[in-house]
């Protein structure tokens, strides 16, 4: 049977270390990491998410600023609050929820953030810097997935992984992640040939695809270490649905070697490392600020 991985207690640790990393700011620079979220329309889910994200920020010791802007808001109307925040000296992180209404372009809003605040890693430079193996603010979802694998192998050097899925949240950034740690990486897709064939070389599998259990028990090879990207809520009895990866997870646990579940695996980890960022990037702030002190 394989060994659980559990998101919460990591995420636990990481809220823990990121709280301790924002005392030490406030003590030594005075400054207090602050993450701006901004939501557009009045989407149940994304609700949820910036309801906790602002509740967790607060919990950390830094200050939250949430913006709701109705679904009637127009780019410009958008674009104009992210330069009022790209300028604002208490806003370190910027997040804007997606998905964003179908009348405001994405990639126009993210472009507009300036990319020492894009805390979620999705601005070209922060994309480029990742590839090229520059320090850079990484997503965090696919940042969340490697920490997990690392706490049952230490070391992934060598490893053969597959990543299911190259979404730009979080197939392509896991797989620069990945091959930074030294793996042989492969990025399956829905036009990949013999998925089951590809899955089962891999010692480290990455499940990000969106299809409920998908992968199952015998696509993993014995052993493996099994990361599970997917929510996907199946509709239950009890009328709330049911959360469920994209591993089929009975089948799998009994032929990996560590498998996270669904939930309590990554979904955890995803705003832990929110917060994580948050810090780098207020972090990175104060030492600029001090540099430019030391020079006048
Ligand atoms: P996405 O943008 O829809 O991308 C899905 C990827 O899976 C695509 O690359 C697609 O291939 C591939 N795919 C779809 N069907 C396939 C099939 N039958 N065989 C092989 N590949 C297939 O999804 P995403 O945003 O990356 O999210 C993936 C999953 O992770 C979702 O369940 C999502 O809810 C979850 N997620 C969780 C968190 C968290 O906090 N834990 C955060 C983000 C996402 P093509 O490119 O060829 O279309």
């Amino acid at each position: 049977m394989a060994t659980i991985i559990d998101g919460k207690a990591l995420a636990a640790r990481i809220r823990g270390e990121v709280a301790a990393g924002v005392r030490e700011l406030k003590a030594a620079q005075g400054l207090t990491p602050g993450l701006a979220v901004v939501l557009v329309g009045d989407d149940p889910a994304s609700q949820v998410y910036v309801r906790s994200k602002a509740k967790e920020t607060v919990a950390a010791g830094m200050r939250s600023f949430e913006h709701k802007l109705p679904v009637t808001t127009i780019e410009s109307e958008l674009l104009e609050l992210i330069g009022h925040l790209n300028r604002d000296d208490d806003v370190h992180g910027i997040l804007v929820q997606l998905p964003l209404p179908r009348h405001i372009d994405t990639r126009k809003v993210i472009e507009a953030i300036e990319p020492e605040k894009d805390v979620d890693g999705f601005h070209p430079v922060n994309v480029g810097r990742l590839s090229a193996g520059d320090k850079a603010l990484v997503p965090c979802t696919p940042l969340g997935s490697v920490m997990l694998a690392k706490t049952v192998r230490p070391s992934l050097a060598g490893l053969e992984a597959v990543i299911v899925g190259r979404s730009s949240i979080v197939g392509k950034p896991a797989a620069q992640l990945l091959l930074a740690e030294d793996c042989t990486v492969t990025v399956a897709h829905s036009k990949t040939r013999d998925l089951p064939a590809v899955c089962r070389r891999a010692d480290l599998l990455v499940a990000a695809v969106g299809r409920p259990e998908m992968i199952r028990g015998d696509w993993i090879k014995p052993g493996a270490v099994v990361i599970d990207v997917g929510i996907n809520r199946l509709p239950a009895a009890d009328g709330k649905g049911r959360l469920v990866g994209d591993v089929a997870f009975d089948e799998a646990r009994q032929v990996a070697g560590a498998i996270t579940p669904v939930p309590g695996g990554v979904g955890p980890m995803t705003i832990a490392c929110l917060l994580r960022n948050t810090l780098q990037a207020a972090t990175l702030r104060a030492a600029l600020d001090r540099d430019a002190m030391d020079l006048s």
